[in-house]
């Protein structure tokens, strides 16, 4: 196969989500041409799937630099940096008009199939590193296409593969066969289809983080309004309810996203959500009138319920990275020196420091996994630092390496610490509270990432004591 000179190629781009296509606009400021591939038919079709979710992070949070620096000449009006965003605010205001800058630079309707070395599978050694990638793209419209790259930067999120309800990780027995009455996203609510679906209904809303707080939220709205006499919901906690449940409040540095764990609590206080805790899904029956019965793993069953909502998080999709050497954590398949500084198993309070091309590089030198992806499974991760991640590994392709190593992002303060310890560690059962994260919530004052208290209210979802 005759591949031309690596310097001669473009730098893959999988994913034109904000990290994809900030990657572009870092990889243009230093004269690096991108081409970006997107499986969906616009730039931020992920975000647009949550299109109707306000984001708790403001403009002047969500928008790259550099990508600010393409959009500037256009005449491109910056949202003000102080209001909050929903989904579809994010794609038609900042994520279109770049992917519009960026050109034939993004090509949509291209999903990334498989990604290898020309010439040399996974196994093979020699001349490795001298190789391009090799990138194979389903089209949409039908047809294969393979390309040639001389970096590939894997920005294609993991809102693709959402967790299952099952407590152990594998989706509950008769999870599938119930997918009639399922569903794995926060529901529009606006959408008369959507409400007509959840209203006067019994939903059960499974997992912690800030979705399903969300969500919760919306079906206590819904209850409340004219038309939404006998909604309920019945939120499932893989772990019983502590100070630490709702997040950090008054006391989280992103305001909207601690106002989200308030609302959840409301939803709960105002008796619009009954919490049932401890409560590991093993099965999901039908019962004779089609509604769902939840079987936990300690052979609790609850009463029906007309819908389930799973927020029980995300999973990377590796399946088209298998013939690259990377090196990923065993649990939360994460970069393996980034794992660490992430894992909820290990950290209820936002020590996640800015990170770059050193916590990002693999085995295979010229991958990098960015963007929600490179988080893994970890629930915590804030665009700001993938913003900050792609700054960085542009600058290395770039050969750049004292800027690849530089740390230009500040990043908030947390708020609140969620209380540590592992999942079903003994000693940590059931204090007080009614959880088994024991330690009141105490406020840290560390250079860390605002992502802190999702990580903690969230860490069932990557089988830690701290979330559901
Ligand atoms: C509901 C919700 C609310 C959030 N709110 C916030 C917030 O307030 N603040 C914050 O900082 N973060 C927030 N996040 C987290 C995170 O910042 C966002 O999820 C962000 O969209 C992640 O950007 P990304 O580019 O890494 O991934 P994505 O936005 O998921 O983009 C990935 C892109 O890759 C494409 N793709 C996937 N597979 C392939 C393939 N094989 N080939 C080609 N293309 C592919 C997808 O179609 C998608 O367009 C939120 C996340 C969710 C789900």
């Amino acid at each position: 196969m005759n591949a031309p000179a690596a310097t001669e190629l473009p730098v893959v781009v999988i994913g034109a989500g904000p990290a994809g296509l900030a990657a572009a606009a870092h990889l243009i400021d230093r004269g690096i041409e991108p081409l970006v591939l997107e499986a969906g038919p616009t730039a931020g079709a992920a975000v647009r799937e949550w299109a109707h979710v306000r984001l708790f992070s403001t403009w002047g949070e969500v928008i790259d630099p550099a990508a600010e620096k393409l959009l500037a000449p256009t005449g491109w009006t910056r949202p003000d940096p102080a209001a909050y965003p929903a989904g579809r605010d994010w794609a038609d205001l900042y994520l279109q008009p770049l992917a519009a800058v960026l050109g034939d630079r993004v090509r949509t309707g291209a999903r990334v199939t498989g990604v290898s070395r020309t010439g040399r599978d996974r196994i093979v050694d020699a001349d490795r590193e001298a190789r391009p990638f090799l990138v194979h793209i389903a089209h949409a419209g039908g047809g294969e296409e393979r390309l040639f790259a001389r970096a590939v930067i894997d920005a294609s999120g993991t809102w693709a593969t959402p967790s299952p309800a099952g407590g152990s990780g594998l989706p509950a027995l008769g999870e599938k066969a119930a997918a009639d009455r399922i569903t794995y996203r926060v529901p529009d609510l606006k959408d008369p289809a959507v409400r007509a679906r959840y209203t006067g209904r019994r939903t059960a809303v499974i997992g912690s983080g800030a979705s399903a707080f969300t969500a919760l939220a919306h079906l206590a709205d819904l209850a409340k309004s004219d038309d939404g006499a006998g909604t309920k919901g019945v939120w499932i906690l893989r772990r019983g309810i502590s100070g630490s449940t709702f997040g950090g409040g008054e006391a989280d540095q992103l305001p909207a996203r601690g106002a989200l764990g308030l609302a959840a609590k409301a939803a709960v206080d105002d008796g619009h959500a009954d919490a049932v805790t401890g409560f590991r899904t093993e099965a999901i029956e039908r019962a004779h009138d089609g509604r769902l019965i939840l079987v936990g793993e300690d052979d609790r069953r609850l009463d029906p319920v007309d819908e389930v909502i799973v927020l029980t998080g995300f999973r990377p999709d590796l399946s088209f990275l298998e013939e690259l050497r990377l090196g990923l954590d065993e649990r939360l398949q994460a970069p393996v020196a980034l794992a660490p500084l992430i894992d909820p198993n290990q950290h209820s309070c936002g020590t996640v420091p800015p990170h770059g091309r050193r916590e990002l590089s693999h085995p295979e030198q010229g991958v990098y996994l960015v963007g929600m992806k490179s988080y893994g499974r970890a629930p915590t991760f804030l665009a700001m630092t993938g913003y900050e991640q792609v700054r960085s590994v542009a600058a290395a392709i770039a050969g750049d390496l004292d800027a690849a190593d530089r740390v230009e992002l500040t990043l908030p303060e947390t708020g609140v610490c969620g209380g540590a310890g592992l999942f079903d560690a003994p000693d940590a059962a059931e204090g007080d509270s009614g959880g088994c994260c024991a330690p009141a919530p105490q406020l840290v004052q560390l250079g860390v990432p605002a992502a802190a208290e999702v990580a903690a209210a969230e860490e069932a979802q990557a089988g830690g004591c701290c979330g559901s």
